[in-house]
């Protein structure tokens, strides 16, 4: 039986989690935490944010997929039959981030998912000729980037240019000025705006009028989970459902956006390489004299902008919203202890985001921290800007 329109709920995902280490404290994401194995990140999401869908994307990796394959045998984890891998509240979709770069062009990272261990294991096998060292995170694939694209697709799975504005290794920051240049459009499944930018600023850009917006965490650590996250209508948490909603099948689709204010984001201005702002491009930056710089997501936007900004508005519009909130750790007030506190009343941060009213905040936390997750929860806050790899700061 399909589930039909009334039957859709709302659950909440993250879709780029790295994994620090197996479990056997192999690294993979070498700047990553070697506690975020992929057990204790389906524990994390799970029991603490309470996230119903989450992506891990180094599940590629020889060891996390003996880690998973134990897991499975053990019975802690089981896979769901419409894809993914089921632990307590939540479902784990396979991926893996990957590293390509054409002839003449910079390096850009794309996210590809797989519907079954199955489907991962041999997608890795395949992997395994292009890439030199598969137990890291994110390597370079040296297969054609419209290969990887169909070979994602033969095996059933999903396409996502990652992060794509950042001025790293990114599609537009550091490979093209128009996707279709690089990539097979129709073999795309969404875009990652990546933590500096948001769907107004994503909207400059006519070609990617046809795909969902993800607001992921990228995340190097558990407490970074959910740092950014969306709101989706699915009848399940699976990876069917998944697809259903990035393709706006049977009513599916993503409801909401949470991400952190663009101004929060270390990418979003233009620095020199100091950190020193530049408000107008200059040969030399007036502060430490440096004359290299690192091109703002904002700065990079507005070269590549194909619409006004009236119109980007109206197209934004259009879209599923876009809540530029603040992760709870970053309110001022909310420590660790404040934290346990809270999730030991209301069990998870999503629950404290989305359920709890400012007064039972309030009973548990004090009327003042209460007030601050209130107005932080929404994104009506002071902030000062991020560029040139710092975070902005909140001033609340
Ligand atoms: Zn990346
Ligand atoms: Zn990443």
């Amino acid at each position: 039986m399909t589930a039909n329109k009334t039957d859709l709920t709302t659950y909440y995902g993250d879709f780029h989690i790295h994994i620090g280490a197996t479990s056997d404290g192999v690294p993979v994401k070498i700047s990553g935490s070697r506690n975020l194995t992929f057990e204790a990140i389906a524990r994390e999401a799970s029991e603490r944010k309470g996230l119903q869908l989450i992506g891990i994307i180094d599940c590629h990796a020889p060891g996390v997929l003996a880690d998973i394959e134990r897991l499975l045998d053990s019975g802690e984890m089981q896979e769901h039959a419409d894809g993914g891998i089921r632990y307590g509240q939540t479902t784990i979709i396979l991926g893996t981030e990957i590293e390509f770069k054409e002839h003449g062009r910079g390096a850009a990272h794309v996210l590809c998912y797989l519907p079954s261990f199955d489907a991962m294991k041999h997608f890795s096998t395949w992997m395994s000729q292009y890439v030199r060292n598969m137990n890291l995170s994110t390597q370079r694939n040296y297969a054609r980037i419209t290969d990887i694209q169909e070979e994602t697709a033969a095996h059933g799975g999903v396409f996502i240019p990652a992060h794509v504005f950042t001025p790293h290794k990114s599609l537009y920051g550091s490979c093209a000025d128009r996707m279709c240049d690089v990539l097979d459009m129709s073999l795309i499944d969404g875009i990652e705006v990546g933590l500096s930018a948001d769907s107004k600023m994503a909207s400059y850009i006519k070609e990617l009028d046809g795909y969902h917006f993800l607001t992921n965490s990228d995340a190097h650590s558990l407490n970074k989970i959910a740092r950014e996250y969306n709101a989706l209508n699915l009848a399940l948490p699976t990876f069917k459902e998944w697809v259903m909603a990035l393709r706006a099948n049977e009513g599916r689709g993503i409801k909401a956006n949470y991400g952190l204010d663009p101004r929060l984001g270390k990418y979003h201005q233009t620095t020199c390489v100091e950190g020193h702002y530049q408000p107008n491009k200059r040969q030399k930056c007036e502060i430490c004299g440096t004359s290299r710089f690192i091109a703002g997501v904002s700065d990079r936007i507005a070269e590549l902008a194909d619409r006004s900004e009236t119109e980007a508005e109206q197209f934004a519009a259009m879209r599923a919203p876009y809540y530029h909130q603040i992760p709870l750790e970053y309110i001022p007030g909310v420590g660790p202890k404040t934290l346990t506190k809270l999730l030991s009343q209301f069990g998870t941060e999503m629950n404290v985001l989305h359920q709890a009213t400012e007064e039972e905040l309030a009973a548990v936390v004090g009327a003042d921290t209460a007030k601050r997750i209130h107005v932080a929860r929404g994104g009506d806050i002071e902030i000062a800007n991020g560029g040139g790899g710092k975070y902005g700061r909140v001033t609340l």
